[in-house]
């Protein structure tokens, strides 16, 4: 039977990454929760709706029908890539402006409603292995597996700063690890659908943990 994996944690601890591998081994579809509200935040971004840094929420109100979101696959690459109104905004929803700015977005309960019904929608028939914040927890609260990914903040943005120096971006590794950990605090304390780790996710601490190790031990809990 096609099952439901989901797949939450903090910032960077490498959910896509085991969630992508996952997907692949056992044929099910990845979906990337977090380039959902990073492409609406693009969206906020090119239509001016941060102003002094502040965001305008009635401007985004007013908008919100007018983002549509979806996933492709190229066979070539074999990589799933991000549409947002039909433009592939793959790598330009990855930069540090964005990532600067999400989680202030995240918090917006209209966001939030909007992004959760269309993954409902994708996840609806299971065989899907979906990554974020609150998808054991909100999305897919009856999910067959649940995992909940952490790791100490300083191996997160290691790992997150050569990943981001690797494309030729700008960054330091300070700036790198501020991100990280605002984002974890906002994404923890907000009102609506907190960051949780719910009683029956299973939690993976991989700060001393190896890729390779990380992925059979999840394979085999996927498997049971
Ligand atoms: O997964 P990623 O780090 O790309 O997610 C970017 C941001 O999107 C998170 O820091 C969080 O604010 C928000 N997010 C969320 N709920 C999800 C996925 C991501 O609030 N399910």
């Amino acid at each position: 039977k096609d099952i439901t994996i989901a797949i939450d944690g903090h910032s960077s601890t490498g959910k896509s990454t085991v969630a992508k591998q996952l997907a692949k081994a056992l044929n099910y579809t990845y979906v990337d929760t977090g380039a959902m509200y990073r492409a609406v935040t693009y969206f906020a971004m090119q239509n001016n709706w941060f102003e002094d840094a502040q965001l305008q929420t009635e401007d985004l109100l007013t908008q919100l029908d007018e983002i549509s979101i979806s996933f492709d696959f190229n066979q070539e690459t074999q990589k799933s890539y991000i549409l947002l109104n039909g433009e592939n905004v793959e790598d330009a929803i990855r930069s540090m402006a964005v990532s600067n700015k999400v989680s202030t977005v995240a918090k917006l309960p209209q966001v939030r409603s909007k992004l959760v019904e269309i993954q409902q929608e994708m996840g609806k028939n299971g065989g899907i292995v979906m990554d974020g914040r609150d998808i054991g927890s909100v999305v897919f609260p009856d999910a067959e597996l649940k995992l909940f990914m952490t790791a100490s903040a300083e191996a997160r943005a290691q790992r997150r700063f050569k990943e981001i120096k690797s494309k030729q971006q700008q960054v330091t590794y300070q700036e790198v690890l501020d991100n990280v950990i605002e984002r974890d605090q906002i994404d923890s304390t907000r009102s609506v659908s907190p960051l949780i780790k719910t009683e029956d996710a299973i939690l993976i601490d991989n700060t001393n943990l190896s890729p390779e190790a990380q992925f059979s031990q999840i394979l085999q809990l996927a498997q049971e």
